[in-house]
C-alpha cells in the first residue's frame, strides 16, 4: 500500500465539528481531493469547506463501493463517539475497498475532584438513575436519543437540541431549548440557575465544545448522571485533528506498517 502522505484522494466521514475542522485545514494546504460524508441527521447543517455528500452508503459494501468508484486512496472516520455503526461500517469498507483508514476518535471527558459523576450504560439506565422522585434535569443527549425520557414522565425536563425534536415527546413537564455549541461557562452556570437543575444527563461525548455545562455542573454541585461511550472499532488510531495532519506527513517504513 503507497504511504500515507501521497493519499491524493481522502473521503472524511463526518457529522463533527473535528471533521468540518479536518476538511477545512485539507482544503487550506490544497494538492488532493476532500469529500466530506454526513449522515444528513441536522436539518441546517453549518457550510462545509469541501464538497459534500450527505445519507447513508447502504452498510459497509456500500461505502466500499463508493470508496472504489471514486477512486478515493484513503477513508478518515472523523464521526462522532457515539456513532458505532458507521465506524464498524468504515472498518470493514476500509478493508474490502484496501484503502487505508485512519479513525480520529476523540478522547472522553474524565471526572475531576468535586465532579459527582454516575455512570451509566445507555440512556434507559440514565433515566431509571434519576429514581422515583421528581427531580429537574437538563438533557444534552441529542434529539434522536431523548424517547426514553417516556418511561418517567414525573421529572422536569429541559431537552437542548440542535434541531427540534421530531415527533414532539408526549411529556407533561418538558422544555425544550434549541441551540448549537460551543457554550461557556458562564451561559451554562446562569442556564442551570435559572432552571433550578438538579441534575444534568449527557453522554460522555469529549470534545470542548460541550464541556463548560460539566464544569457549570462542578460549580454548583450538580450531579451529572453520564452515559459512558460505546466500543468504537478503529483502523489507525488518532485524537484529533494534528494526529490525522500529522499521520499524513508521515513517510517511511512505521506508516507503511501502519498502513
Ligand atoms: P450510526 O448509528 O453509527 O450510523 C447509522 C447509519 O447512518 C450508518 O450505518 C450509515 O448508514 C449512516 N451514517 C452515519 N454516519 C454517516 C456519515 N458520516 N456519512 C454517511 N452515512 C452515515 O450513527 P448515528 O449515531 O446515527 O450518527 C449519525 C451521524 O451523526 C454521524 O455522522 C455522526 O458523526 C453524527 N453525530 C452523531 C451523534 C451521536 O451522538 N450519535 C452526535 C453528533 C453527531 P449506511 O449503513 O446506510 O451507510
Amino acid at each position: 500500500m503507497p504511504p500515507l502522505y501521497s493519499a491524493p484522494s481522502i473521503l472524511i466521514l463526518g457529522g463533527t465539528t473535528d471533521a468540518r475542522l479536518l476538511a477545512a485545514a485539507l482544503a487550506e494546504q490544497g494538492g488532493r481531493r476532500v469529500e466530506l460524508s454526513l449522515a444528513g441527521r441536522t436539518k441546517a447543517p453549518l457550510a462545509m469547506p469541501v464538497p459534500t455528500r450527505v445519507g447513508g452508503f447502504g452498510g459497509a459494501a456500500g461505502l466500499a463501493d463508493y470508496l472504489r468508484a471514486g477512486g478515493f486512496s484513503l477513508l478518515v472516520d472523523a464521526t462522532h463517539p457515539f456513532a458505532a455503526r458507521i465506524s464498524a461500517n468504515a472498518v470493514q469498507a476500509a478493508g474490502l475497498a484496501e484503502v487505508p483508514l485512519i479513525s480520529l476518535h476523540r478522547p472522553g471527558w474524565v471526572a475531576q475532584a468535586g465532579d459527582d459523576w454516575r455512570m451509566v450504560a445507555d440512556v434507559p439506565a440514565a433515566v431509571t438513575a434519576l429514581g422515583p422522585a421528581a427531580t429537574r434535569v437538563f438533557v444534552t443527549l441529542g434529539r434522536q436519543e431523548v424517547a426514553p425520557l417516556l418511561a418517567a414522565p414525573q421529572h422536569h425536563y429541559l431537552i437542548r437540541s440542535v434541531d427540534p425534536i421530531d415527533p414532539p415527546l408526549p411529556l407533561p413537564h418538558l422544555q425544550c431549548l434549541l441551540d448549537r455549541g460551543p457554550f461557556s461557562l458562564e451561559g451554562e452556570l446562569a442556564l442551570l440557575r435559572h432552571h433550578r437543575i438538579s441534575h444534568i444527563l449527557s453522554k460522555n461525548s469529549g470534545g470542548d465544545a460541550a464541556r463548560a455545562k460539566l464544569d457549570a455542573a462542578r460549580a454548583l454541585g450538580i450531579p451529572v448522571i453520564m452515559v459512558a461511550r460505546p466500543d468504537k472499532p478503529a483502523g489507525m488510531l488518532v485524537e484529533n485533528v494534528a494526529g490525522v495532519l500529522g499521520l499524513l506527513h508521515q513517510t517511511g517504513p512505521a506508516m507503511d506498517r501502519g498502513a
